[in-house]
């Protein structure tokens, strides 16, 4: 992931691009990205989209995964300890009901 995040930054810088590329923005453009993952669902059933549309689908979560990346990048978060440590939340926030 770390190799993903210095590819995408190099990208990005060898275009001039890093100059606005601030939390701020970049947690819009994670929103709008995902935003157009959705509108592939827009009108038609899941199965429908997929079917059609599977190739863009996985572009736009590419989009979402790519800015999210960079987000994270700027706020210094590891994601996949930051992921871990939510999961611990959530089992202790939606525990197993209780079998008798
Ligand atoms: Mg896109």
């Amino acid at each position: 992931m770390k190799e993903l995040t210095e590819e995408i930054k190099r990208f990005r810088d060898e275009r001039g691009w890093g100059g606005n590329h601030d939390a701020r923005s970049l947690a819009i453009s994670v929103s709008l990205e995902a935003s157009e993952l959705l509108e592939h669902f827009q009108w038609v059933t899941a199965e429908d989209a997929i079917k059609k549309d599977k190739q863009a689908i996985a572009d736009e979560a590419a989009d979402v995964f790519i800015y999210l990346l960079q987000f994270a990048d700027v706020l210094g978060i590891d994601l996949i300890e930051a992921a871990q440590q939510k999961m611990k939340k959530n089992t202790l926030k939606y525990p197993l009901p209780e079998v008798d």
